[in-house]
């Protein structure tokens, strides 16, 4: 049994139906979110549950739940779903109308739907890094909104993908902004560098986490903008998003970071991490 989330209701995957005029399937026009699962607990719940809510108002779409209201939803699916280790995913269009492009009226109430599956950490990975591959930033300037829109990204992933490659790298006017589902750090002469929080990045909450952990360990950050030459110069890189947590990036289009092994900066901040996941779980027990 695998427990749904309809607009209030739960219910089985079967009778979860979406209409042809649902505006995410003709527009995707809505917002959405992924919450990591782990020892059966949500993990930054709260922080995510408010960038959801503010995605909505940025693309004013009125929400009916609250943040501890949304929590509550996701709790319920991943505890009555039985995940340990997975993710709770969470979507809102603006609704079901006839296809006209502004909004529709008042009346239209939005669409909320969301599950919950099992989905363990990625060990190997997080362990030996991946490679990535660049590719041009051709999306709008508002990747500040977690939205469904995300052709520019599927486009990019499926290209890194046909090369070998875990993620793809988006390159804007010669500057690093973030992956195609994740955000990219660098490390030179013991200093973190990260694409500050402006629209043209998402900010996750892996990346805030991780700056936290930066300041709890006295580590040096600059939130500042580094070209691709400055990546490919960094002595280690890594990614961080909600399912890939804080992992290495060993290449860059073909070629070696450092000494093509996964750095010993990351390698700390992954076990600073790991202490912050297991709180959460100590919360709840
Ligand atoms: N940037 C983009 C474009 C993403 O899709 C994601 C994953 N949602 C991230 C960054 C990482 O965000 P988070 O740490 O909140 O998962």
């Amino acid at each position: 049994m695998t427990l749904y989330f309809k607009n209030g209701k739960y219910t089985q995957k079967d009778e979860v139906t979406v209409s042809i005029d649902d505006r995410g399937y003709y527009f995707g026009d809505g917002v959405y979110e992924v919450i990591k699962v782990y020892g059966g607990s949500l993990y930054t719940a709260e922080e995510h549950f408010t960038r959801f809510l503010s995605s909505a108002e940025k693309i004013r779409m009125p929400l009916p739940y609250t943040v501890a209201e949304f929590t509550e939803i996701a709790e319920r699916l991943a505890e009555d779903n039985g995940i340990t280790e997975g993710h709770v995913y969470i979507q809102a269009t603006r609704g079901v109308a006839p296809r006209i492009h502004n909004f529709p009226g008042e009346e239209t109430e939005p669409m909320i739907t969301g599950y919950a599956i099992e989905n363990p950490r990625p060990l190997a990975k997080l362990e030996s890094g991946v490679a990535v591959k660049t590719v041009d930033d051709i999306r709008w300037l508002r990747c500040d909104i977690k939205s469904l829109n995300l052709l520019a990204n599927v486009m990019a992933k499926q290209e890194a993908v046909e090369a070998g490659c875990a993620e793809a790298v988006f390159i804007r006017d010669g500057i690093v902004t973030e992956g195609s589902s994740s955000n990219i750090f660098g490390v030179k002469d013991g200093i973190l560098y990260t694409h500050p929080a402006t629209n043209l990045i998402l900010n996750g909450i892996t990346r805030r986490v991780v700056l936290k952990c930066c300041a709890q360990e006295s580590i040096g950050v600059m939130e500042e903008t580094f070209s691709l030459d400055e990546l490919r110069a960094m002595d280690e890189v890594f990614l961080t998003s909600t399912t890939s947590e804080i992992t290495p990036i060993t290449s860059i289009d073909g070629e070696q970071v450092g000494d093509g092994k996964p750095g010993p900066l990351t390698a700390r901040l992954q076990a600073v991490f790991e202490s912050t996941i297991g709180q959460v779980q100590q919360k709840t027990n």
